[in-house]
């Protein structure tokens, strides 16, 4: 089957979807995306991920590029005619195509919109899940305002490909002060050796997770008590457990830390058991 993608109006064949060469998505990375799971066809955490949407958009000043009710169509008519059971759907906005220059184009320039779906086998995820990943710290060398979820994601493409090379599959940003801000496509989580679960505050230098958000909510049912704050790399391997959050992830164990082991360097009971309540948890829309 072929894939297809919206872009700005139209359902064109994926192969030859194309955006012109001077959207400024392309030349100054001025654009904002979302990255929703679809589970048996429905998305998980819609109204979560378009608040955060609304949010981006207003923190760079780009107008919605049509409304939310239109873009819930765009959105499900994109998973329906990729046919995607399992998997993901990925949506961008960016400050339209103008002649290139920094100030913003003249307003009645419209924003670009590209969405695409695509599957993924939720069993693959779970089976990596069963094993833990590795991650690796590296120095945050990212902009003052990564809540925003843009596209300019040249630190983390670098940090992650590392991590690869290194044989792990996530990277971790350490502030200046030593203290892990987030993973370079999730956000970072330690369980004390009290039982207690750690993940960083949500100011600038993160993005707030939907999947962080809704692990507090899952955290809360299981009675597990939560502490926004910092922590450190020597904290994290001396913890019971560490795990990684995102709506690719879901929760994953995080066994390996610059090749040292966490606990006992297996997943472990809190983060299998967030990962299996999770969906219980976040809104599935219709
Ligand atoms: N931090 C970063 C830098 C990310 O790219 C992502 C995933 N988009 C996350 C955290 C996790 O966010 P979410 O749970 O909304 O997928």
């Amino acid at each position: 089957m072929s894939r297809i993608a919206y872009v700005n109006g139209q359902y064109v064949p994926h192969d030859q979807a194309a955006v012109h060469i001077e959207d400024r998505g392309y030349q100054f990375a001025d654009g904002v995306y979302e990255v929703c799971e679809v589970t048996g066809g429905r998305m998980v955490d819609e109204r979560r991920h378009m608040a955060r949407l609304v949010r981006s958009l207003g923190e760079i000043r780009i107008a919605m590029p049509m409304s939310l009710a239109a873009l819930g169509v765009v959105l499900r008519e994109t998973i329906r005619r990729n046919r995607v059971h399992d998997g993901f759907v990925y949506l961008q906005v960016t400050r339209g195509v103008a002649r290139r220059d920094h100030y913003f184009p003249d307003p009645s320039t419209p924003p670009s919109i590209v969405v695409t779906a695509r599957a993924a086998d939720p069993r693959k995820a779970d089976a990596q899940a069963l094993q833990g990943i590795a991650v690796i710290t590296t120095p945050d060398n990212r902009w003052g305002r990564v809540d925003i979820k843009t596209v300019g994601l040249l630190p983390n493409v670098l940090a992650k490909q590392a991590a690869k090379e290194a044989g792990a599959r996530e990277a971790w940003f350490v502030d200046a002060e030593g203290r892990v801000t987030e993973g370079g496509s999730t956000n970072a989580w330690i369980v004390t050796q009290d039982g207690k679960l750690v993940t960083r505050q949500a100011d600038n230098a993160i993005l707030r997770g939907i999947t962080r958000t809704v692990m507090m909510e899952v955290a809360e049912k299981l009675q597990l008590r939560v502490e926004e704050r910092a922590f450190t790399v020597p904290e994290a391997l001396a913890a019971k457990e560490a795990f990684v959050t995102s709506a690719t992830n879901f929760a994953m164990p995080v066994v390996r830390i610059d090749g040292k082991p966490v606990g006992e360097g297996r997943p472990g009971p809190v983060a299998r058991a967030l990962r299996e309540h999770f969906h219980e948890t976040a809104e599935i829309a219709g």
